[in-house]
């Protein structure tokens, strides 16, 4: 039976992968320090006999004993909000957690992964993304504490890969929405979803005329899989390349919440990528893999899920972004 461990367990992609490999008959080793994961995303979990849960930040020595085939470094923050908020364990976490995590990979000689995203290309003057665009990223604003954290996780990931020899795999995630998404994460669906839930208007910030483009999280979890397995060491973008306006996304969450409330706009944050599509040939290419579940059918799952959660979880997790 392989054995895989999982930083950033509890949050919300980590929470789908733990699900995942259980259900592929792997031992989960899951770990995080909670600062912006839930555990109530894993409490399902907690009884099986081949799931253990360590509560240790990464940005620390890590220690698992026993034999690891796989590490997946999940851990970080990743909705503008938090990061905003926690700018230098942002960077600690991509740079020192995943320093920390490659030399545990070494020791157990185990295969490994980062969660890298589409904000390496910053705001991009390359439309849609390939993994060969250099990107547009601005080091010292606002979201440069994200970026360049995950940049310099990609770089070290490749030397570790270059001068030591370790098999390792690097997923660009683009936007990515589902069940257990944080309703106050500050991210565009829960905060429409949300709003609507609670009879607030929407909010949109600027004209809503920049786009991004939504991948259902089962099928990131699935591109996932089958990069980890495959044996391609370069980058590789995983998202849907169904892209929309974020007035027309408002308006989308309208219809399907049935809300009578209409939109507000607020001013756009500083260095908001104005537009944002993976190309994502390589990923047809190299995994056989393209997004199954549209944009109709995640959101009604999705608002499923957040209609099931308890008035006082709707309350006690709304969206304070300013
Ligand atoms: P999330 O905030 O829900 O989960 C992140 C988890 O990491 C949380 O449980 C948090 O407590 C944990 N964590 C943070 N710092 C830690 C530390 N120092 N030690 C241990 N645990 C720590 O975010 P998510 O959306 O699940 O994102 C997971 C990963 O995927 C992140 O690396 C993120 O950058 C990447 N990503 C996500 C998206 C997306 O659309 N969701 C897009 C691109 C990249
Ligand atoms: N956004 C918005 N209203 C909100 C939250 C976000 O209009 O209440 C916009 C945000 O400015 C951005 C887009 O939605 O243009 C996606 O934002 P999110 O924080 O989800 O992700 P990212 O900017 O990292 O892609």
């Amino acid at each position: 039976m392989k054995r895989v461990l999982i930083t950033g367990a509890a949050g919300f992609l980590g929470s789908h992968l733990c699900d995942r490999f259980i259900k592929e008959g792997y031992r989960v080793v899951a770990m995080d320090n909670l600062i912006t994961g839930d555990l109530r995303n894993i409490e399902h979990l907690m009884p099986l006999a081949n799931f253990e849960f360590y509560h240790h930040d990464v940005t620390k020595f890590v220690h698992v004993p026993g034999d690891l085939d796989y590490i997946l470094h999940f851990a970080s923050p990743a909705s503008p909000i938090d990061y905003l908020k926690i700018p230098i364990q942002t960077l600690k976490v991509g740079a020192m957690g995943t320093h920390n995590l490659l030399g545990l990979a070494r020791v157990k000689n185990a295969r490994f992964m980062i969660a890298s995203t589409s904000e390496v290309y910053g705001d991009p003057l390359v439309h849609p993304q390939t993994e060969e665009y250099w990107g547009h990223v601005n080091p010292v604003g606002p979201r440069g504490c994200y970026d360049e954290a995950k940049r310099y996780q990609e770089a070290i990931t490749m030397a570790y890969h270059t001068y030591h020899g370790l098999e390792t795999r690097i997923v660009r995630i683009f936007n990515t929405y589902g069940p257990r998404m944080r309703l106050n994460d500050g991210r565009v669906l829960p905060a429409f979803i949300g709003q609507a839930l609670r009879g607030e208007d929407l909010t949109i910030f600027g004209d809503g005329s920049q786009t991004r483009s939504f991948c259902y999280v089962d099928d990131l979890v699935e591109g996932i899989y089958r990069l980890l397995l495959s044996d391609y060491a370069n980058p590789v973008n995983i998202g849907n390349p169904s892209e929309i306006t974020i007035k027309d996304f408002a308006e989308e969450i309208i219809k399907l919440t049935g809300t009578s409330q209409k939109v507000v706009y607020k001013p756009l944050p500083k260095d908001d990528p104005k537009q944002r599509q993976p190309d994502i040939t390589k990923a047809r290419e190299i995994l056989g893999w393209e997004p199954k579940v549209g944009r109709a059918e995640g959101l009604k799952k999705t608002y499923d899920y957040f209609r099931g959660l308890s008035k006082e979880r709707l309350y006690e997790e709304s969206n304070h972004r300013e």
